[in-house]
């Protein structure tokens, strides 16, 4: 029987960083369970690779707390390791007189969260992004900037192969549980003595391997994007986004550029049916049923999620994904936005009992396990610095039991 001291299990940007920090303070026996074969085929794989600074956030949430030095951390990586990094900044506009306050509240929520960003009028937004518009002032974020998602997870991988501490099994996945420290996988039984559970879109389904996650289920968005054809990309030289509804998780449509140069716009925020259901018929399952029962719970009984799933239809059925884009830039013109295979799927926590969604990182312990049960946005962000909060959750248990 395969056996290590600490099992991890999903080999996204969480479960690697926090392999990462668990071996900075000493651990020497990880192995970590993947189900596919190659990294970066889900959440850590398809996001829009912005490094933000933490400006939508109430303070006192973990995101607000661990954004910013997320952001830092995961740059000085970029740094030393030679990848791909573009500080390119981002701005915040708003389209309309009503969404000032908003703004006003975006800028104050940063402020004390320590996102550095500042307010600016519309002379100069034009200095720093010509062709955008807004109402009278935006806001700018120096800090925010643009990385290359796969290459730090290849990156964190082969750094954390190379200490000879780390093992990995891809494409095994974690299906149940034998007995209390055996895990049941594809491969058969692994034993361990601490189980981490970052399986992203499925770390509901395993925590509940674990007696745990009751309560809660995630559920699947998908966040598509349009690109701009190359001949506009001088259009947006960093990120421009706009003041979104600060009552729903989603960040609402916006262009950003990567670090090739291309711009992206998106992502949508549409609900669908299967945790992978990436095309139209792939991914779906037995579960796509109560995925939709969950969703059409959700609309009765939730009015900002009724609110927000109109809007995403809207933008659906209308074309007003272009209206949206064209709001932050007004020079573009329909054929400039084509479409592009770019999609991913956010896993997003919802309590089954109040239909609320959950806004902010949630951890649960079990007697000999940890479980990330709601790693959103920013998380990819965050990952160094949440990975610092799970490893000290998991040695105070550890040292409060010893
Ligand atoms: C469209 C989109 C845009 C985003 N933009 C940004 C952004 O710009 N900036 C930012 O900070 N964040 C962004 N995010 C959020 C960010 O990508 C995620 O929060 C983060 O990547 C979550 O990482 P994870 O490791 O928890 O999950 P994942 O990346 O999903 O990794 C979980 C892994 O677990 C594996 N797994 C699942 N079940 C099992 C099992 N039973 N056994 C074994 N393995 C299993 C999966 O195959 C997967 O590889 C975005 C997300 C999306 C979808």
């Amino acid at each position: 029987m395969q056996n290590a001291q600490i099992v991890i299990c999903g080999a996204g940007v969480t479960g690697l960083t926090l392999a990462r920090e668990l071996l900075s303070r000493g651990a020497d026996d990880i192995l970590v369970l993947e189900k596919e074969h190659a990294l970066g085929l889900h959440a850590s794989g398809r996001n829009s690779g912005v490094l933000h600074a933490g400006v939508y956030y109430s303070p006192g949430t973990l995101k607000a707390k661990l954004c910013i030095q997320g952001n830092f951390l995961m740059r000085d990586f970029c740094k030393e390791r030679g990848l791909p990094y573009q500080p390119y900044g981002k701005v915040i506009v708003a389209k309309t007189p009503e969404e000032l306050p908003t703004l006003d509240e975006l800028h104050r929520r940063a402020t004390a969260n320590g996102a550095g960003t500042r307010i600016i009028d519309e002379k100069e937004l034009h200095e720093i992004e010509p062709y955008a518009a807004t109402t009278q002032r935006a806001i700018h974020s120096p800090h925010t900037a643009v990385v290359d998602p796969k290459a730090i997870l290849q990156e964190l991988q082969k750094s954390l192969a190379a200490t000879g501490k780390v093992r990995f099994m891809m494409g095994v996945s974690a299906i149940g549980r034998d007995k209390p420290n055996v895990l049941a996988t594809t491969d058969g039984p692994v034993e361990f003595r601490t189980f981490i559970n970052a399986a992203g879109a499925y770390a509901d389904v395993v925590a509940r391997m674990f007696g745990l996650g009751q309560g809660y289920a995630l559920m699947p968005f998908m966040g598509g994007y349009e690109k701009l054809r190359d001949e506009k990309t001088h259009l947006v030289r960093g990120s421009i986004y706009p003041t979104p509804d600060i009552r729903n998780p989603f960040l609402g449509v916006h262009l950003t550029r990567g670090v090739s140069g291309a711009v992206y716009a998106g992502p949508t925020a549409q609900p669908v049916f299967g945790r992978e259901n990436y095309h139209p018929f792939e991914g779906l399952s037995a579960e796509s049923a109560l995925i939709l029962v969950r969703n059409l719970r959700l609309v009765v009984i939730n009015p900002k999620y009724r609110a927000a799933a109109k809007e995403e239809v809207v933008r659906r059925v209308s074309g007003s994904f272009f209206r949206d884009a064209k709001a932050l830039v007004p020079s573009l013109s329909k054929g400039d936005l084509v479409h592009c295979s770019k999609a991913g799927i956010r896993p997003q926590l919802v309590d089954l009992k109040t239909g609320e969604l959950v806004m902010d990182f949630l951890i649960e312990r079990g007697e000999n396990s940890l479980h990330v049960l709601n790693a959103i946005s920013p998380a990819f962000t965050s990952s160094m610095t949440f990975a610092k909060l799970a490893a000290d959750e998991l040695a105070s248990t550890t040292t409060s039991k010893s």
